[in-house]
């Protein structure tokens, strides 16, 4: 075994059905007396339910959470956070809500207390990102992460299939990159094996039974997993290209890391052997990338880039922003490979 660095930025998780209720307690144990309660305006209800469990620990709630914290959502909640002299920040939602409480605790330091209710796994990582002027920033600072993190998977029974989907398999990704990082671990790989293990098993119920409660707890402990792994260690190929087509060209989060998946992981075929074997093997399939794309299909998931908005003459602009100053990555990336990664994941068509 090669040599390794670990170093875990450990959150304080509760994971199980009902956890929820246990939220003013462990909001106490943070030394917090008043909390400021994040949401998006979709989940006001969840947002009013935390305060229900909060009662006196409650200072106000901000339920206007977007997608990739614009700069000016991040100003409005840290001046209601600094009017309310809040000592904590209640996250409840998915990425972009977990999002708006980094925002807030990179310029204030409060603690987050994340509530996650997607599969995106934000709350356990110390990444940021804010944008400004149509351009998102990000960062790592691990004062941005939370302090802890309740996981209920009777949170996530509401999140619809068209949605908990492609979560699922943004969640998948950062698992399969995580097993090729340059700065990967074997602790960490266990967690990415045991992510794809439970992903790839509970998707499939939860988008043809959203109310099993099962599998929604399997997809979750899954996506807890995966977030951990994020946290951990670096991206490659695959979050770079997502970061350059939802930047550049807007389009849906979880849904472009659904379609670039099995592309980014064919293109990495090659030169990742192992990784790829122990994706396979969690997915019980002979091609890892081939299992990954099935199970978009199997779920329901987009698995084509024309078919979420992506315009086919931005394919090269893309190929050259993603080739610009890209990540480490297990084979060379270059403008002509990722031209035609793109050209396939544009169609759908998996080679
Ligand atoms: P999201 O937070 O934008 O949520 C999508 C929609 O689903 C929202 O309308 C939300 O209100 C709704 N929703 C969420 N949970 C629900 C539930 N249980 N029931 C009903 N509706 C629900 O989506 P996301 O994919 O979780 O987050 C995407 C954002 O997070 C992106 O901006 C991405 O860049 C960021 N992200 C950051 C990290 C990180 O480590 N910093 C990691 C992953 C994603």
């Amino acid at each position: 075994m090669q040599g390794f660095i670990y170093d875990q930025p450990a959150a304080r998780v509760i994971f199980g059905i009902g956890a929820f209720d246990r939220l003013a307690e462990e909001v106490t144990r943070l030394g917090a007396t008043r909390v400021l309660v994040l949401a998006t305006p979709e989940q006001r209800g969840d947002a009013a339910e935390a305060v229900r469990r909060l009662g006196g620990l409650s200072a106000g709630v901000f339920a206007e959470a977007v997608m990739h914290v614009p700069i000016e959502t991040a100003r409005e909640a840290r001046e209601m956070a600094r009017r309310l002299d809040a000592d904590c920040c209640v996250a409840i939602g998915g990425g972009s809500t977990i999002g708006l409480g980094k925002a807030i605790a990179l310029e204030s330091g409060l603690p987050i207390l994340a509530l996650p209710t997607t599969y995106a796994g934000s709350e356990m990582t110390p990444i940021y990102g804010i944008t400004e002027a149509g351009i998102k920033k990000t960062g790592r600072d691990r004062g941005v992460l939370p302090k802890t993190v309740i996981y209920d998977p009777a949170l996530t029974l509401t999140l619809p299939p068209r949605i908990a989907g492609p979560s699922g398999m943004n969640a998948i990704a950062h698992c399969v990159e995580g097993l090729y990082a340059p700065d990967a671990n074997p602790i960490i790989s266990l967690f990415a094996a045991e992510g794809i293990r439970a992903l790839g098993r509970s998707l499939p119920v939860v988008v043809r039974e959203p109310g099993n409660i099962e599998a929604r707890s399997d997809a979750l402990y899954g996506a807890w997993l995966a977030g951990t792994v994020l946290g951990a260690v670096s991206i490659g190929i695959h979050h770079k290209l997502c970061h350059t087509l939802g930047g550049t060209f807007n389009l849906p989060h979880a849904e472009v890391h659904t379609v670039i998946l099995p592309h980014a992981m064919a293109f990495n075929r090659e030169a990742a052997p192992d990784a790829m074997q122990i994706v396979a093997e969690a997915l019980g399939v002979k091609d890892a990338a081939r299992g990954i794309y099935d199970l978009a299909v199997a779920i329901g998931a987009p698995v084509a880039l024309k078919d979420i908005g992506m315009p086919e003459d931005g394919l090269e602009r893309a190929a050259e922003l993603a080739t610009l100053n890209p990540y480490a990555n297990p084979r060379r990336v270059e403008y002509a490979g990722v031209l035609k990664l793109l050209r396939n994941a544009y169609a759908g068509r998996l080679e």
